[in-house]
This record gives C-alpha cells, structure tokens and sequence, in this order.
C-alpha cells in the first residue's frame, strides 16, 4: 500500500470523503477547510500526492505556483485580493495531514 493509498486529502480529492469544493481544474482541488481560523479558510491541495510544500517544490514548482495563484483567485473573489498563505511543514510545525495543503485565509482584515 502505498502513502497516497491512506491519504485523507486524497480520499477527499476522489470524493470518497465530502468536501465543501471551491475550485477544481486538472491538478489541483481546493475546499473549505472544516476548523475555519478566518472568514474564508481554504486548503489547496495539488491532486498528486506530496507529503509537504519541499516535496512539491522539488518535483512540480509550476504546480507550486498554481497553487499560489488559485490562492490569489480566492481572494480576489472574496477580500479585494489580500490574503494570507501557511504551509505547516513537519509535525512539530503544526501539520496533521501529510498532504501538502496551502491554507489560504482571507475575507476579513487579519490579526498582525
Ligand atoms: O496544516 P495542518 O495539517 O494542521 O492542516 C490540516 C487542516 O485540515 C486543518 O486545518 C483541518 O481543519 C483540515 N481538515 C479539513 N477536513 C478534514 C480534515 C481536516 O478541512 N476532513
């Protein structure tokens, strides 16, 4: 079995787990994430599965770059374009799901 196979992102990605989507093309899903900390709190999640933000980076800086744009598009939609984008790396730095996600927060002016 591989890492993807018991991956929850990736069973969100299949729909095999419901999601609330907010955009989806070929390589990338993003949702709302369940436990908001802003107004608009969104994960963007390549569709291939990357353990962390250096994975990707590594092998698909495009996609990488993708990523930040769908950001950008979320939060033109919903907070003239300001934004604010987390990557926890690593379990010591806060992440739970070891599928690279981009949180994106916006739709309200954010704390400092
Ligand atoms: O960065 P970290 O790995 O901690 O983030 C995982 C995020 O996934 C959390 O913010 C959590 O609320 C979210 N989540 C979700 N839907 C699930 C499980 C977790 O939005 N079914």
């Amino acid at each position: 079995m591989s890492e993807a196979d018991d991956c929850l992102f990736c069973k969100i990605i299949a729909g095999q787990i419901p999601s609330t989507k907010v955009f989806e093309d070929d390589t990338t899903y993003a949702f709302k994430d369940i436990n908001p900390k802003a107004k608009v709190h969104v994960l963007v999640v390549p569709k291939h599965h990357y353990a962390n933000v250096a994975e990707l980076a590594a092998a698909d800086p495009a996609e990488l770059a993708h990523i930040v744009a769908v950001a950008q598009h979320i939060a033109d939609e919903s907070f003239h374009g300001a934004f604010r984008l987390v990557f926890n790396t690593g379990l010591d730095a806060g992440q739970t799901v070891f599928h690279v996600h981009a949180h994106v927060m916006t739709g309200e002016k954010l704390d400092e």
